[in-house]
């Protein structure tokens, strides 16, 4: 099974990719709709409807450079009275390695028509993630880390996260890395408890945390102390570009 797992490759570009959605998707839901139209130009204003995103497309043609990774394929087995039956679990992650990141689960009889659904709901379920400077260590004052520390759990594990220093990478296991970096926090302290090897429980208590990274509610004066940015910054390392490298160090003076 683990030949399955991890990142995919897409044969697209992402510009191949928005193009043959523009032509070949015919969008059922409001949602849908208005961001065919145009109307809605960014995931964050998507987001902002408050309408459910239940077409995958949506999220394709507003973030046409997401990325997904497999994180766990779990074949379960039983015995009916007509035989064995096999089914697959499917856990995977979508992100953009800036600001968005989803989680998504689907069973089926397939593992590849199993994993493209669990995608699906992933993108179903994209969330905008707020990062920034957050470590008194660090002032540096870019969207690198969490903001404030979060904790979340499921099954046996308990997860917090907490504002690093800038360069001090992703100090955690495996599946935190992965959701993390598709999430784009560069920098971050891990404390774990539990059973941390069963990998769908530890990936879901990493998306509880980070769904209080988005609940959290934060004062304005915070948001400017912390430089708490929502969404797509354009300056995570990865994505850095000699522009925006530019651009902060015009704001540092
Ligand atoms: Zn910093």
């Amino acid at each position: 099974m683990a030949a399955t797992k991890g990142k995919r490759k897409h044969k697209k570009t992402p510009e191949e990719r928005k193009e043959q959605i523009s032509i070949e998707w015919d969008p059922k839901t409001k949602l849908g709709k208005m961001v065919r139209k145009g109307e809605i130009k960014t995931m964050s204003d998507a987001l902002k409807t408050g309408l459910p995103i239940r077409e995958p497309e949506i999220v394709d043609l507003l973030l046409p450079e997401l990325e997904d990774e497999v994180l766990d394929v779990n074949m379960v087995q039983r015995m009916t009275d007509s035989g064995r039956r096999v089914k697959f679990v499917i856990t995977v992650a979508v992100g953009n390695n800036d600001g968005y990141v989803g989680f998504g689960q689907a069973k089926g009889k397939e593992v590849g028509s199993s994993i493209r659904k669990a995608i699906d709901n992933a993108k179903s379920n994209i969330m905008e993630i707020r990062r920034g400077c957050g470590s008194w260590e660090c002032g540096c004052g870019k969207p690198h880390t969490v903001p404030f520390a979060i904790t979340g759990k499921s099954g046996s594990v308990e997860i917090t996260f907490k504002p690093a220093p800038r360069g001090i990478g992703l100090a955690t296991g495996d599946v935190a890395k992965k959701i993390l970096t598709l999430a784009g926090i560069e920098d971050c302290w891990t404390f774990t408890k539990g059973k941390t090897k069963t990998t769908v429980n530890y990936a879901k208590a990493v998306f509880n945390a980070l769904q209080k990274n988005v609940e959290m509610r934060v004062l304005e004066n915070e948001i400017k102390n912390i430089g708490i940015l929502s969404g797509i910054t354009g300056l995570s390392e990865k994505k850095q570009t000699t522009e925006n490298i530019k651009e902060v160090k015009k704001e540092e003076e």
